[in-house]
């Protein structure tokens, strides 16, 4: 056998299945150095690896989904837990014939595919038959997505699947999937803080408005090879049956995007974002008549999940009457705001 170093066994019902090369050992033998462009930070530790996978709770009979499996820590510590199904979506070709070892080497019970994609294009509804799909009124699902996500690319993804949990699409139209992921220390943060919280952002009120989040554990980053600036935290995210905001996605994502602008700063100001010039004072005025529990002068990052609700919904209520508002964007320039709204009333 080419390889040097240990050897790690692959266990599967409670047996060792025959030994496969170490993730060290791929990593030498396909000569895959790390690709900055992919984010590309190994996980060589089959200790960490599991303790990640193991956040997912009982993995025994379901489907995962893992997102940039490349060498394969997480998918070893994923296959040990007498799955169903495991996808695999990668997009680095080099580990294409290093996962297949892995494929192979599964036992008759379980099914693994792998595909070359990048996640950000991919449409994840096909990977898994209709038929484990469960009804979003049921509090668990079958299905889990579990990543060692590249940092790169950590945020947009999230918003996509915060998007798509929210319209029920792509997997989550099979249920409410779980998802065990892995963010930059201080994005772990910020998707659990609470009001009040020094790290409390747009994504904090956006993410605990669809999902139940928990910061389950920090690891270093030089646990990683390469070792990334940042350390790393571990969350789980899992949808509530109904998100906690009234109206659209869209409208929502907006009204917390433009208050959110100034979190330093007195709500109000954060309201002024959602108007152009003209009208800014009289709509924020109306706005806050219709909320008195709201205090104009609370600090942005002090408001309530319920308070951006409540104001998305009076702002949706101005946005019906005039219906050209929902489309100003409080980054143009204030000439063209003048115009803007010039053209508009
Ligand atoms: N799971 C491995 C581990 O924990 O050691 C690798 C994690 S590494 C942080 C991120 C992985 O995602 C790499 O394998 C990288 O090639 C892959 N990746 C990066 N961008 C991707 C994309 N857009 N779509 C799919 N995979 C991607």
């Amino acid at each position: 056998m080419p390889f040097t170093k240990n050897f790690i066994p692959l266990i599967k019902n409670g047996q060792n299945l025959p030994p496969l090369p170490s993730i060290s050992d791929i990593i030498h033998l396909y000569k895959l150095s790390a690709i900055r462009q992919l984010a590309q930070n190994f996980i060589l530790d089959m200790n960490l690896t599991r303790k990640i996978v193991k956040q997912a709770g009982n993995l025994k009979g379901s489907h995962v989904c893992e997102i940039g499996p490349g060498p394969g820590g997480i998918t070893r510590a994923i296959l040990e837990n007498n799955i169903n199904e495991l996808a695999v979506i990668e997009k680095d070709k080099r580990f294409l014939p290093s996962l297949q070892i892995l494929a192979d080497s599964v036992t008759s019970e379980t099914k693994m595919s792998i595909y070359h994609a990048d996640i950000l294009k991919f449409q994840m509804d096909s990977i898994f038959p209709q038929n484990v799909a469960t009804s979003w009124s049921e509090t668990d699902s079958n299905i889990n997505i579990i990543g060692n996500l590249p940092f790169n690319i950590s945020l947009p993804l999230l918003l996509r699947w915060l998007r798509e949990m929210d319209a029920r699409n792509d997997l989550f139209a099979l249920g409410r999937v779980k998802m065990t992921l892995t963010f930059q220390k201080e994005i772990a943060e910020r998707m659990i803080a609470l009001p009040g919280s020094n790290q409390r952002s747009r994504l904090s009120v956006i993410t605990q408005s669809l999902a139940h989040v928990d910061h389950k554990f920090t690891f270093l980053g030089k646990a990683c090879v390469p070792q990334p600036q940042v350390d790393v935290g571990v969350v789980n995210i899992h949808p509530k049956e109904k998100p906690t905001y009234e109206m659209s996605f869209d409208i929502f994502h907006k009204v917390v995007t433009s208050i959110f602008n100034f979190r330093q700063k007195f709500c109000k100001r954060g309201v002024e974002n959602l108007f152009p010039l003209p009208v800014k004072d009289e709509m924020t005025h109306e706005i806050f008549h219709k909320l008195p529990h709201i205090h104009p002068s609370t600090p942005i990052f002090k408001l309530e999940n319920e308070h951006f609700n409540d104001i998305a919904h009076a702002y949706l209520e101005i946005v019906q009457r005039i219906p050209g508002l929902v489309d100003y964007d409080y980054r143009q320039p204030k000439s063209q705001q003048h115009l803007w709204a010039q053209n508009m009333f």
